[in-house]
């Protein structure tokens, strides 16, 4: 029955193989000598497939738990350097038909003031976003065929790529939409957006039935299967994740790898990225009146396995965790994280912070500049770069580079030359004086010496109002 390479939700997440999976782990968590066969199979660098990752996640051995830690710590410098990617979501609309019991924006919340920006109100919010010196954004929007059609997606798309204000620029739209058709993937493709980011909320079809009791998104196998339509549709780069405490954090783990590993076997690539969501407060939501909510050690464990399981895979991080519990979880695999984030229709153009239609409550309230900071008072450079998929390195070509470990020759300085550039335009000053320590620093470690003089040559010419250079 469990077949990766099906095209059918139920076989390439096969509800048997997860328990069987579990108990596997379950019954192997202090087998110390399979253990350390999985760590050293780990560091060949080419992924765990979903049985050998469970175990780890399973461990109780101290001292292999620790090994764990140490290993996800190396894979992240190996593989991303101490690069992190910053975005912002940008919500567009939260009407929804769907009745999702974990989300204020359901159907039945009569309570919910219902926005919808106009193309105006885009500009506005791109031009806000643009000042803080965003360069890549989520959009993200309800299902609702009338008033979120493809067509206001696909205007909203191309109003974002067109303002261009002072400095400002988004280079890069990824795409948090319902589950769609082929052919609307298609037209997805065509707009020139990023990587097409749907949460599968969760792989357990009962617990997935109950928590999406009406709606289009009731249909687990439409939903499930909705990665495989958008590569047929064109799009190279797919983010998967699961909203985690909706059910057991072990179901969800082995469920995400084995649809990473489908990807892989039907598309011949996996993921681009997988984010990692906790359930918050929102509006009529209590996150704790869902039963599998996981502590920040488990979330860190769950995040560490990822890592030495997926090492070519980007991990995110949202503003939903605390500036402490991301603190934390960066140094094990993350990649990327949003900052400055409002989760509101139309929040970030408006001067107050907007609560009234928020999608969850935000941990981390600090601004971009002190995010940036704060990143680089840790030694990591923030970067604002979106070059691979302007080079067309997406997908199968940008994996591959991934996988030989060479696409840090180019994130490396791709981080320096976006991070000048926001000190340049937005930066405050104490900001900048950190900045421009850590470049100094951070140039001397490019190994090439062609591509360190053709990033001093682009960083003098940024200082001279010159923009978006790129490796
Ligand atoms: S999670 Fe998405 S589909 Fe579900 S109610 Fe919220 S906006 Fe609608
Ligand atoms: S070079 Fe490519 S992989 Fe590296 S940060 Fe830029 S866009 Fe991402």
């Amino acid at each position: 029955m469990y077949d990766p390479k099906s095209a059918k939700a139920e076989e390439f997440i096969c509800h048997d193989e997860v328990l069987a999976t579990l108990d596997y782990a379950q019954k192997n968590k202090s087998n110390e000598q399979l253990i350390a066969q999985i760590l050293e199979k780990a560091k060949e660098r080419k992924g765990l497939d979903h049985r050998e990752a469970s175990v780890l996640l399973a461990c109780d051995i101290k001292q292999k738990n620790d090994e764990i830690f140490t290993l996800a710590e190396q894979f992240k410098k190996d593989f991303y350097g101490n690069r992190i990617v910053l975005f912002a979501p940008l919500y567009l609309s939260n009407y929804c038909v769907n009745g999702c019991r974990y989300c204020p924006y359901h159907a039945t919340n009569k309570t919910m003031p219902r926005k919808k920006l106009t193309l105006d109100e885009v500009k506005k919010e791109v031009i806000a976003l643009q000042d803080m010196g965003h360069k890549r954004l989520a959009i993200e929007a309800g299902e609702d065929p009338v008033n979120n059609p493809i067509d206001y997606i696909l205007d909203c798309i191309k109003t974002i790529y067109s303002i261009k204000h002072k400095n400002g620029a988004i280079r890069r739209v990824n795409v948090n939409i319902a589950a769609t058709t082929v052919e609307n993937y298609k037209k997805l493709a065509e707009a020139g957006i990023g990587t097409y980011i749907l949460f599968q909320e969760t792989y357990n079809k009962e617990s997935y039935e109950y928590l999406h009791p009406t709606g289009p998104k009731h249909n687990y196998a439409y939903h499930t299967e909705a990665m495989d339509r958008a590569m047929e549709g064109g799009i190279d780069d797919v983010g998967l994740g699961v909203l985690f405490g909706l059910e057991s954090y072990q179901y969800e783990f082995a469920a995400l790898l084995m649809h990473a590993e489908h990807l892989e076997a039907r598309f011949g690539v996996g993921p681009h990225t997988i984010s990692f969501p906790r359930i918050k407060h929102a509006a009529d939501i209590d996150p704790n009146a869902f039963l599998h909510g996981i502590d920040d050690d488990i979330f860190a464990k769950i995040i560490a396995c990822t890592r030495i399981s997926t090492p070519y895979t980007g991990m995110i991080i949202s503003t939903r965790e605390s500036q402490a519990c991301r603190e934390r979880v960066i140094h094990y695999g993350i990649s990327q994280i949003s900052g400055a984030s409002r989760t509101s229709v139309g929040g970030y153009a408006d001067a107050e912070r907007e609560h009234d239609s928020e999608q969850f409550d935000v941990s981390d309230q600090r601004t971009l500049d002190e995010v940036v900071r704060w990143l680089m008072q840790m030694d990591y450079i923030p970067s604002f770069c979106t070059a691979c998929y302007r080079a067309g390195r997406t997908g199968d070509r940008f994996m591959d580079l991934c996988k030989k470990m060479q696409i840090l020759n180019c994130c490396h300085p791709n981080a320096l030359l976006t991070l000048k550039e926001f000190l340049e335009d937005y930066a405050s000053d104490e900001t900048k004086k950190v900045g421009e320590a850590l470049i100094k620093r951070e140039i001397e470690r490019v190994k090439s010496d062609k591509v360190k003089k053709m990033t001093e040559d682009y960083l003098s010419k940024i200082s001279q109002g010159e923009r978006d250079f790129r490796f």
